[in-house]
């Protein structure tokens, strides 16, 4: 006999004359002292069985024994509720199984915590998280990530992209983040490192002929664990070759549209708008803008050059948002406060500097009756990210955003360098495979600050999903942006030669990207951080309840691997 041959959540009134057998867990038991009652949960949904010692005193011995999340196969007829006992809240509240036979497939020891708890302390919930992947919102959220993954991968299928597998212990991929390392026993003092990405792998499969390449990639970085990050994330990872940034971009966006549409979510409309990194980061001041709000950042610097009022003429950049409402004065300190942790040696507000101004400058910023103008003045980058913080703290908290919303748009010509403090010299922005545009490539070396590049980012309501560019494939132009970074030839050879020699046996032009899908999935599931759409995440500290990994090993193990520890110390 089969161990069930309808879905508990499937019955329905029409279903009422039906012998049928169903298994799942005992959500809820009620005994009315002679009747006992048990909701049975699977996936589906619940079914009420109705357990009557009248009609069957086996079932009826059974049914006391039950527990919550005991497993249960029962068999019976489906009988319609009287009017009066229909549950409109449940889709099979119609009707009941009138059980004739019950068995326990398994029992439950008593729960660490019911799963219809609310704030059940998460360590708890991963402790045990084959309870907690029972309940209705962890099995709509993984089940949500696989709907999104199978459309995901039917639009790389209809658009010809080949899974191709790459190796997960490797070199160094410099993606920004410090590598974790696998020690190898056959080369003792040897390790590899976990792909923090398959970037060189993508490309080379671009040399090597694959031209439409992806794959829902393991990526591992050690940074600190956050909201929108863990150890280890999946990428929908895709790279093309004879192709243009749109190109990319298309697929990209078809991604999105197919697995908004799977998930049953209105999806935005293509294509999703473009917005160059210097228009962003001098209206928004972020390179990962949320859309769903206006409040702009204007510009002053030109207005304030020969100002009376001396923070203003003096600083390279004076820069204000307008914000739709007036403040207290210790409203007004508190800002000002928030503005000097961000960086800002102050926040001027418009009212209260405005005798130092004069009529051309008072006329220029235009601020209607009712709202305020907050100006900061200092470097350019500075300006820019005090505002751009300020002006999503002041719209998360004057509630300005349309949480209905949900706003798509590329962010492009990021630059192609930026200036590292840590090492006092030149650096990718984004990696440093990425190409710069056409009018930087013959003068990058020389002026590496204002080299723009092919990268881009894909935003959603202010988070950055994923990442590509078009790619450098001549050798001559990867040489050179190593040596912008400071690479001796040697370090090159070492670290890249075998780019560079693919790079020289006749690489394509090509072009990619890389999507976190486990945070298009968040974002997607309207959950707040990661770990509520993966099935076994680790905590912030990277501990995981459930396993309780990671774990110290033997020293015999150690030896095998020719490591021996230091005391853990400064
Ligand atoms: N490798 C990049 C990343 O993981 C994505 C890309 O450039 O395609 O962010």
């Amino acid at each position: 006999m089969a161990w069930r041959d309808v879905m508990c959540g499937e019955l329905r009134a029409d279903d009422a004359g039906r012998s049928v057998t169903v298994a799942g867990w005992a959500d809820t038991r009620r005994d009315h002292g002679g009747l006992v009652f048990v909701d049975l949960r699977d996936h589906t949904g619940k079914v009420q069985l109705v357990i009557n010692p009248e009609h069957s005193s086996s079932a009826a011995e059974v049914a006391h024994e039950i527990r919550n999340e005991f497993v249960l196969q029962a068999t019976g007829e489906v009988v319609a509720r009287a009017p009066e006992l229909v549950n409109p809240n449940l889709p099979t509240g119609q009707i009941e199984l009138q059980v004739d036979e019950l068995r326990v497939l398994s029992r439950s020891t008593p729960l660490p915590f019911q799963l219809d708890e609310e704030n059940v302390e998460e360590t708890l919930r991963l402790r045990y998280r084959w309870l907690d992947m029972r309940t209705e919102r962890m099995q709509r959220n993984l089940r949500l990530n696989h709907t999104a993954i199978s459309a995901i991968r039917s639009v790389m299928d209809e658009r010809g992209f080949v899974d191709v597998w790459t190796p997960s212990m490797t070199r160094g991929t410099p993606e920004g983040a410090r590598d974790f390392l696998t020690p190898v026993r056959l080369q003792p003092g040897k390790f590899y490192a976990l792909a923090q990405s398959p970037q060189l792998f993508k490309q080379l499969c671009m040399v090597g002929g694959i031209d439409r390449y992806y794959q829902i990639a393991t990526c591992w970085r050690d940074e600190d664990l956050r909201a929108d990050r863990q150890f280890e994330f999946r990428q929908l990872d895709f790279e093309m070759a004879f192709v243009e940034r749109e190109d990319v971009l298309d697929v990209m966006e078809a991604c999105v549209v197919a697995a908004l549409e799977a998930a049953e979510i209105d999806p935005p409309s293509r294509p999703f708008p473009r917005l160059p990194y210097a228009d962003a980061m001098l209206r928004y001041g972020s390179d990962k803008p949320d859309l769903r709000f206006t409040m702009e950042i204007q510009d002053a610097t030109e207005v304030t050059r020969d100002s009376e009022f001396g923070v203003f003429r003096n600083a390279p950049c004076v820069r204000y948002v307008v914000v739709p409402r007036t403040f207290s004065r210790s409203e007004q300190a508190r800002l000002e406060e928030l503005a000097k942790e961000w960086g800002a040696k102050g926040l001027a507000n418009l009212t209260q500097i405005s005798k130092f101004l004069s009529e051309r400058e008072l006329q220029a910023f235009g601020v209607a009756e009712g709202s305020t103008a907050l100006f900061v003045a200092d470097e350019e980058g500075t300006v820019a990210r005090v505002l751009g913080f300020l002006r999503l703290h002041l719209a998360q908290e004057l509630d300005l955003i349309d949480e209905s919303l949900d706003v798509f748009h590329w962010i492009t010509d990021f630059p192609l360098f930026e200036h590292s403090e840590e090492f006092g010299g030149w650096t990718f922005m984004h990696h440093p495979f990425t190409a710069p545009i056409a009018e930087s490539e013959a003068t990058f070396e020389d002026e590496p600050a204002s080299a723009l590049s092919q990268h881009y980012d894909l935003i959603w309501n202010g988070w950055e999903l994923g990442s590509g560019s078009i790619r450098i494939h001549e050798s001559p132009i990867q040489e050179a942006v190593f040596r912008v970074m400071g690479m001796s030839e040697e370090e090159q050879q070492d670290k890249f030669g075998f780019l560079l020699e693919a790079l020289q046996m006749g690489a394509p032009p090509h072009g990619g990207f890389a999507m976190g899908i486990d945070r298009f999935i968040a974002k997607l599931a309207r959950e707040p951080d990661l770990r509520q759409v993966t099935a076994f995440p680790k905590v912030a500290s990277g501990f995981d309840p459930l396993t309780g990994a990671p774990t110290p090993y033997p020293d015999s193990a150690l030896k095998d691997l020719g490591i021996r520890l230091l005391e853990p110390g400064p």
